[in-house]
């Protein structure tokens, strides 16, 4: 018997904790075992393939967290440190929360896609955590569009305000745009600001179809629309920081 590699489980809190896979001759099935010495080791048989073995070892990381939790000897193993991937996230703007899951496939590539309300599974080489946040900002950019979409009609229509089209972008300094032939853009990014917020910005682009620019007119019609908008306009200084790191286009900077 002899220890093959070590491996990382994510546990539902986000944190990790490594393990070793012992390929066992005798064993016919996939047992866990946890001592001081060793920490975790996942005792498999010899047949089983290494995809399913992490797959079924991910499935049980509830079980595998409180275990570890319970007992003191292996507690010390869990990091402290926040797994890269994330586990959860909330879209303020759309009053959502999002659990993720990750499911470790044959395939090359990593996709998202929304498994039941509140939850997303992302499938594929989910080993690679920065495939894993790119799949997760192009669910984002599909979600932001089916959600501001009807939001931007919603307030534009009543308003008399016409635009051409919309763009949803990932940005990394703007929130959104107004092009001269009437092209309003949003940055997927706002969905985890609060909802008056985004209503904010939508305001303010929508505005720019009256005024190109940031004149005192521009303002009067945005405090038409928005009476808040100058105290909404101060909150959004510091909107960047509501954004979590994977959802950054490159490397995870805030601005
Ligand atoms: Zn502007």
């Amino acid at each position: 018997m002899k220890v093959r590699d070590r491996v990382e489980l994510v546990l539902p809190d986000g944190r990790t904790i490594d393990y070793a896979i012992q390929i066992s001759p005798k064993s016919r099935s996939l047992r866990l075992k946890l001592s001081a010495r060793d920490g975790m080791v996942v005792v498999a048989p010899p047949n089983l393939d290494r995809h399913k073995l992490l797959s079924i070892v991910a499935a049980k990381a509830d079980w595998i967290g409180e275990r570890i939790a319970s007992f003191d000897a292996v507690r010390h193993l869990i990091t402290t440190e926040l797994a890269a991937r994330p586990q959860a996230f909330d879209l303020p703007g759309l009053a959502e929360s999002w659990r993720v899951e990750y499911k470790l496939t044959r395939s090359r590539t990593v996709g998202a896609r929304i498994e039941q309300p509140g939850r997303i599974v992302v499938a594929g080489a989910v080993d690679d955590v920065e495939a894993c946040h790119a799949a997760l900002r192009r669910w984002l950019a599909r979600h932001a569009i089916m959600a501001l979409s009807p939001w931007l009609a919603n307030l534009a229509e009543p308003a008399g305000l016409r635009y051409s089209d919309l763009a949803i972008k990932n940005q990394r300094t703007r929130w959104g745009s107004c092009s001269t032939t009437g092209r309003i853009s949003l940055n997927c990014k706002l969905l985890f600001l609060p909802r008056d917020l985004v209503r904010y910005v939508i305001w303010h682009e929508l505005c720019h179809l009256l005024e190109p620019n940031h004149s005192d007119r521009f303002w009067m019609h945005l405090r038409h629309f928005e009476p808040a908008a100058d105290s909404l306009h101060g909150r959004m200084r510091d909107a960047w920081k509501a954004v979590p790191s994977w959802a950054q286009r490159g490397v995870g900077l805030l601005l």
